[in-house]
């Protein structure tokens, strides 16, 4: 745990991961506290294209974490 720890960056899968539906998953955000606090650098992935970042940063506020638009990255970026 403490050699995870010391990695700068984070690669996250987020449907199963930060959240299930529309509930947060245990853990998730003290996760995201946690990337914050420790300057991490992170990106959350989907392979879900029909949601941009703005509504995956939205769908996140509304559970409870604000994560900026630009620590996601979807199926559909990847496309173009
Ligand atoms: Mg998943």
């Amino acid at each position: 745990m403490d050699e995870l720890k010391e990695k700068l960056a984070f690669i996250s899968d987020m449907d199963g991961v930060i959240y299930h539906g529309n509930r947060l998953l245990p853990g998730a955000k003290e996760f995201v506290d946690w990337l914050n606090a420790n300057n991490k650098k992170y990106l959350f992935l989907t392979n879900s294209s029909e949601r941009t970042p703005r509504e995956l940063r939205e769908k996140l506020s509304r559970l409870g974490i604000d994560v900026p638009e630009e620590h996601f990255y979807t199926s559909a970026l990847a496309s173009v």
